[in-house]
Formats: structure tokens, sequence, C-alpha cells
């Protein structure tokens, strides 16, 4: 059958692709189709067509799928920033399961039913809206030229206006009204990509869930420098947010490139604190369930600093790798790329010593100041990249340093892109018992935790934590331990 751009079809929607689009097969040849869900039938018109596949736009659903829901954005479909709200939160979370499963199989070449064994109950959030602690709001101008803000559309840099994103915190609508209602008042432009003219760039807002502490930082379109006022009538702005309950941190960032990158090198707080602070509780499993213990910490952020953006789900995640070490007290810990420390700081609980490695210096600044503030002795931090430090640490360590070429635990974190292969095979002539991965892509996850079974481990345990609710990604922990 020969495709062709612009032909329709009818076709039922069989499974999710990576962007959350809906896939569906005519004759063997795989149709994507953004919008569409797994069970709906629908009409789709073939936008682009290549050798063994086509993507199309969905028309009309004939039969819409059981598991579609209302989304409760009235934006949720051009914005890019959510893919899968029409999908029920329980089949979500089958979803996320199953994509990771799926990859341990495929690309891990693990057994299925194995898989299916060690696989513990994915950890849902029991209201999947509200959630994040991070946001980080594009401006621009609309055809009549006044500011808007919200979120780009997928794959586009055209802003779909909206200040109140239902996975934002509540706050987030005040402040970014009370920002654009300034910029009209006083003639203040937002950022014209094409042009580089124009202010205002970002406007990033923070929340510290279990403090109620909101930062905001606006990225302008400005070489810094000594000045103290870079926004017009930058005064009367700051006493408008200033007045909002919890603001405690308000910074300018300066950002004049041409670029995608959001944040500039520098930042300059122009009310309140550098920082805001967030605390994390310890929790302990209860059957599928998670209590909360008398342990905590709290943690400084600063605007340029990772942090999960889900501090509810952090928690969670964070307590199952914390179990998954299996710690009682003697053990020594490396926690690679370990960002500000907070997973080291957690695993100092039940270990001897944890020496965490990360490559960005101010985040290691964040890591030694969130130790000491919360009187943390057993952790120590290392600046570089897991590949290097790693590999320098079992080369030179000396006599009386077995227990940091020889560690017990080793918990890596990696990015999207997973561990370096240097990293991998250091782990490996380490030997620890036990090797817990913390991860954000189940592809290159099954990837290297390949290479590890090759290298005499086993896969014993794995749990995905749905820290991105709505949106495709995936979280997951898997603990692997060293055969005998
Ligand atoms: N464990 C932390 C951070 C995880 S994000 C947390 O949960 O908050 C991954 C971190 O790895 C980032 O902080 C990033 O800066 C760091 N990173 C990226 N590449 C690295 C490398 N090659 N070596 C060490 N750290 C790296």
């Amino acid at each position: 059958m020969g495709f062709e751009k612009n032909q329709i079809y009818t076709v039922t929607i069989e499974d999710i692709g990576a962007e959350g689009e809906g896939i569906g097969k005519i004759e063997g040849f795989s149709l994507f189709v953004k919008d569409a869900l797994p069970g709906d039938v629908a009409k789709v018109k073939l936008t682009k067509v290549r050798k063994n596949y086509a993507f199309a736009r969905l028309e009309e659903i004939i039969k819409p799928s059981p598991s579609r829901v209302e989304p409760c954005c009235p934006v949720s479909r051009q914005c890019g920033g959510c893919q899968i709200q029409a999908l029920s939160y329980g089949k979500q979370l089958a979803f996320k399961q199953s994509k990771v499963e799926n990859n341990l199989v495929r690309i891990g070449g693990f057994e299925p039913e194995m898989i299916r064994e060690i696989m513990e109950p994915i950890i849902g959030m029991e209201s999947p809206w509200h959630y994040r602690n991070k946001a980080q709001y594009p401006f621009g101008c609309s055809k009549d030229g006044t500011p808007v803000t919200g979120f780009y559309a997928g794959r586009t840099h055209v802003i779909i206006p909206n200040t109140d994103c239902l996975l934002g915190a509540r706050e987030n609508k005040r402040i970014l009204d009370t920002i654009l209602k300034h910029m009209r008042q006083y003639q203040v432009a937002a950022y014209d990509e094409g042009t580089g003219q124009g202010l205002v760039r970002h406007v990033l807002v923070r929340k510290g869930f279990f403090t109620e502490e909101l930062m905001v930082c606006i990225v302008v379109n400005a070489p810094g420098g000594r000045k103290r006022e870079w926004i017009p009538e930058q005064n009367r702005l700051l006493d408008r947010l200033a007045l909002l309950p919890g603001m405690t941190s308000i910074s300018v960032n300066f950002n004049t490139e041409n670029t995608n990158v959001i944040m500039g090198k520098e930042t300059c707080t122009i009310w309140g604190r550098d920082k805001i602070r967030d605390r994390l509780h310890l929790l302990q499993a209860d059957g599928d369930d998670f209590i909360k213990t008398d342990r905590s910490v709290t943690y400084e952020i600063s605007p340029r600093s990772f942090y999960q953006v889900n501090s509810t789900q952090a928690e969670r995640l964070y307590s199952t790798a914390l179990s998954y070490a299996e710690l009682t007290g003697g053990e020594t810990v490396w926690d690679l790329y370990c960002g500000i420390g907070t997973i080291s700081l957690f695993l100092s609980f039940g270990a001897k010593q944890v020496y965490g490695v990360e490559v960005i210096p101010e985040a290691i600044e964040d890591a030694r100041e969130n130790a000491r503030k919360n009187g943390i002795t057993n952790v120590k931090f290392f600046e570089g990249k897991a590949e290097e430090v790693l590999p320098e640490f079992y080369g030179t360590a000396g006599e009386g340093e077995t227990d940091m070429r020889h560690p017990d635990v080793i918990v890596v974190d990696p990015p999207r892109k997973g561990c370096d292969e240097v990293t991998l095979e250091t782990i490996l002539k380490m030997q620890p018992e036990r090797v817990v991965y913390v991860s954000c892509d189940s592809a290159t996850l099954a990837r290297d935790l390949k290479i590890l079974c090759e290298g005499g481990y086993e896969l014993k345990r794995g749990r995905v934590c749905d820290q991105f609710c709505h949106s495709v990604h995936v979280e997951c922990v898997c603990l692997m331990t060293r055969n005998k």
C-alpha cells in the first residue's frame, strides 16, 4: 500500500511513544499520532511519511479509549509541559511501569518473568497536581505587543499563555501576574528571541514544599555588573512581590546570549536571601505505603542548583534508595552524581562514611554547606567527573584507605545519558556488595545494568517512582548485588 501525505485513515491506537504520542499500525506500518491514546479508535491524517512509519494528526476520535479522562487544564493539548494528561492517572502509572520493564527486557536483556517478579509496585502520588517545586516560565510578546508568559507548545518556542499551570505551586500565578502587571504598567518589554531586544527572558520560581519558602529569579537580557537596578521601577516590583506570603529570595540572573540555555552565569540577589530551604523527611516503608520518621535533612537551594522537582516523591525515592542500600551503620558508601548532596545526606543516616562526587562546583559547595548545617560529619564531597574522580581514588588510595577502594555500596544517580563506561568499569573493579542505581532514563539504565551484570552483578529489586505526573518522564531505582 502506498502511503502519502494528507491521506486519511482510521486506526486503533495501541501504544504510547517516547514523547507521549499514540502509536497505531496499519498493515505493519506505524503511525505516530499526537494527542491520541491507547484504546482510541481515531480518524487521522498523515502529515509526514517516512519509509516504515508516518506522523499523523488526530482528526477525530471515533471511539474514545476507556482510559481517556477530561484533562483538568484547559491548554493541556497545546502546551508542551504535559503529554499524557488525558490518560487516567492509574493508566499513566501502568504505562510507566511497563515502559521500564520493557526497556529492562529489550535493552538490558533480562528475562521478562524475572523482571515481573523483582519489580515492586510503582510509587504514585495520591493527588498528582501542584507537585512541582520549580517552574521556569518564558516571557514573550503577544500579537498586540503586551507581555505574556506561559509554556512553550511542544517542540516550538511559541508561548501558550498560562499563569495557572496545574503542575506548579499554587503561588506561581500571583507571582507571574504581579510581574506581568508591572511590565505593562512601566512598559518593560519581554525579550524577543528574533531581534535580541527586550528585557525579561524567563522567570524561575522555586518553592520549598516543606518550608513554604519562595524564590523568584528574573532572567534579564542585560550584562550584569555593578548597577543595582536592572528592571525599571525595580523597587515598586520588589515591594509587591515581597508582600506575597513565604517570599524569601528575589534575584536577577543575567543572560545576553542568543541561546536556549535559560540562565546565565551571574546572579544577583535584589531582595531577601540568596537561597531558600526545603526539608525532606526520611520515610519508612509500611507495606506499599510510607510513614514519616523523625529524621529529616534541610537543604539550601540556589537558583541554579539541581534539585528534584517533586519534593513529596523525592522523599519516597531517596528513602527507597536508602532502604536498597541495606545500611547497618558500618558501611562505606560512594554517592556518584550527588548534586547538592540530597541522597548522600540520606545515606549518612545509615552509613559509617559517605563520599559524594559531583561535577558542578556550586553544587559541591551547597552539598558541603548542607552537611555542615545539618550537623552531619560522616560525608565528604569531591568535585569532578565521576569517571575521573572514582578511578583516581581506586588507583591512588593508599594503605588505610581500602574502604574507599572497596566500598560496601555505590549509589549512582546520573543524568539521562547514564554512566560513563569508565565509571562502570571502575565500579566493577571496586567490587562493592551492592550498587543502587537511581535513574531518570530507563533506556540508559537498562544498558548500564547489562554491563554490571556481565561484570558479576545480579539485579535484585527495582521500583518506579512517579516524579513527573502527566508527563512521559520516568524515574526509578534498582538494586544490584554482587554474585558470590
Ligand atoms: N543525586 C542528586 C543529583 C542527580 S542529577 C539529586 O538527586 O538531587 C545528576 C547530577 O549529576 C547533576 O547534579 C549533574 O551536575 C551531575 N553530573 C553530570 N555529569 C556528571 C559527571 N560526569 N560526573 C559527576 N557528576 C555529573
